[in-house]
């Protein structure tokens, strides 16, 4: 991903004169001013839909309703509802994508799972297979070649989202979204933009917060990837348990990255 490049902003949250909106707005400029082709999903604005149901898979109500596998037939079959197919094609789009939330509950607010949810089916963005008849996932995928950025900000202050935090390491908070959804998908992750102590910001802190975002935006193109394991690299056995003789007595989600990020 280098030169001008087609970027997905996808955007969670009710106020456009909030932090979230600011920084959406000055992120989305400074993209523009790059010469990046920037499209939004704003998906309050956008009166997202983010429930899962049968309607939206044309599947007939007298059967039995099996969620991946209708969404993957309607996918198929060319049966899935407009703002579904909407979306996919602007992720076909894309270059990079940019997913911006504030953290609410630990995780991202209700709409933006549901637009992965309803979006990220069976089919087309997993229970892929290579060109060797492999599962592919986990560093190859729909998104393989592309570049994906985790805006979000949260209430907690930095130190409390730190290694020994009490909120726990952010990092780790965002691996569902990061490692499980982006990266499972195939894009190559960036390190998280993450705005804490957002709850208390000053103008200034927000123009500061603005000028951060607008460095990494800047760096995207050659940034470094968060370092997972990928699936297929060797570092796990056919279970998808790493193998013994990788990081030997590291559990939890850190042994899922080859290094510490950066090192
Ligand atoms: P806003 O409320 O819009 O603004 C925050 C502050 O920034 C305000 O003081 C505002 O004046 C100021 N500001 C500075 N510059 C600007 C500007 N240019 N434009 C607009 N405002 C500016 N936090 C956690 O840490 N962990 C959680 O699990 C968590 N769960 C939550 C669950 C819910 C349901 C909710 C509502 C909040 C939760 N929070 C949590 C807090 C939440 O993450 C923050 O409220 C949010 O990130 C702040 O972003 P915002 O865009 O909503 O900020």
């Amino acid at each position: 991903m280098i030169g001008a490049v087609n970027v997905l902003w996808v955007l969670a949250h009710p106020e456009p004169r909030s932090l979230n909106g600011f920084l959406a707005t000055e992120g989305q400029r400074a993209l523009r001013a790059e010469g990046h082709e920037v499209e939004v999903s704003d998906l309050w604005a956008m009166g997202w839909n983010p429930v899962v149901d049968a309607a939206g898979y044309a599947h007939d109500p007298a059967q039995r309703f099996q969620v991946a596998a209708a969404a993957k037939l309607a996918h198929e079959s060319g049966a899935l509802s407009a703002d579904v197919r909407a979306e996919q094609e602007k992720i076909d789009r894309a270059d990079a994508i940019v997913v911006q939330f504030p953290l609410w509950w630990f995780g991202m607010p209700a709409v933006l799972k549901g637009w992965f949810d309803r979006v990220w089916l069976q089919g087309y963005a997993y229970g892929l297979r290579g060109p060797d008849g492999e599962w592919i996932g986990y560093g190859d995928g729909f998104l393989a070649g592309k570049r994906a950025l985790v805006v979000v900000t949260a209430g907690g202050p930095a130190w409390s989202y730190g290694e020994r935090g009490i909120h726990g390491a952010v990092g780790e908070l965002l691996f569902p979204l990061q490692h499980g959804t982006l990266f499972y998908a195939g894009a190559e992750v960036l390190p998280p933009v993450v705005i804490s102590g957002a709850d208390r910001f000053t103008a200034e802190e927000g123009e500061r917060a603005a000028a951060e975002l607008r460095e990494r935006l800047r760096a995207m193109p050659t940034a470094e990837p968060i370092p997972y394991r990928t699936q297929n690299g060797g570092d796990y056995g056919d279970d998808l348990v790493l193998r013994p003789d990788v990081a030997p007595g590291s559990t939890g989600l850190g042994a899922h990255l080859a290094r510490r990020p950066g090192a």
